[in-house]
């Protein structure tokens, strides 16, 4: 199984790219943001307690995404790979993730962070807010989000390192060029999918 994490800051791409890496590689896409978003349109109990954390830009509590995360994996046992996107965002994260594939005997095989100046970010998120209808892209909620990324979701970039895993790709150039630059690192361990 090919497993990979795309990591970055919010703005960064990670949604864009994900789009077009599952579509090249025949993947699974896992997006922790889109599940969630998900709960809260269906207004279940998880999501109204998650939106409360999001509408304030901060992360919802590690055991609600874990949970999460764990089902969609055991829905797709055939699954050539995952593209986990937007997680692990905290290091409790990141462990209970190896857990969960060494339970299924496989692991994240790389992890290729997007890197995007935080200028840059806001200016994608403010405008992505005007179309998006994403009750947190608004500027002051923003700024709490990357503030959050910075403090909690940062320091998971240094676990995959020191597992030899972490990949830095500059997210700042034009989605196709960022694409090319993505495979290239992803080639080296899957080919596209007839
Ligand atoms: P972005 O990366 O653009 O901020 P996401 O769609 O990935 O957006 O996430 C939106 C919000 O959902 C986050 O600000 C956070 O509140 C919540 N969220 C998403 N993924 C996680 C996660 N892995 N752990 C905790 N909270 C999460």
């Amino acid at each position: 199984m090919f497993n990979l994490v795309l990591f970055g800051p919010p703005g960064s791409g990670k949604g864009t790219q994900s789009a077009n890496i599952l579509q090249t590689y025949n993947l699974i896409h896992i997006s922790t943001g889109d599940l969630l978003r998900d709960e809260v349109a269906r207004q279940t109990p998880l999501g109204i307690e998650a939106r409360k954390f999001m509408d304030q830009g901060l992360l919802v509590p590690d055991e609600v995404v874990i949970g999460m995360i764990s089902s969609k994996i055991d829905e797709n046992p055939e699954a050539r790979g995952f593209i986990f996107d937007g997680f692990p965002r905290t290091r409790a994260q990141a462990e209970a993730l190896d857990k969960l594939l060494e339970f299924k005997n496989t692991s994240i095989t790389l992890v290729l962070s997007l890197e995007v100046t935080e200028e840059e970010l806001i200016k994608r998120l403010v405008g992505r807010g005007q179309t998006s209808g994403r009750s947190d892209d608004t500027e002051e909620v923003i700024v709490k989000r990357i503030k959050e990324y910075r403090s909690k979701t940062e320091p998971v970039a240094g676990y995959y390192k020191n597992h030899g895993k972490l990949e830095g790709i500059a997210g700042n150039h034009a989605i196709e060029e960022t694409f090319k630059m993505l495979c290239k690192h992803i080639n080296k361990y899957i080919l596209p999918a007839e």
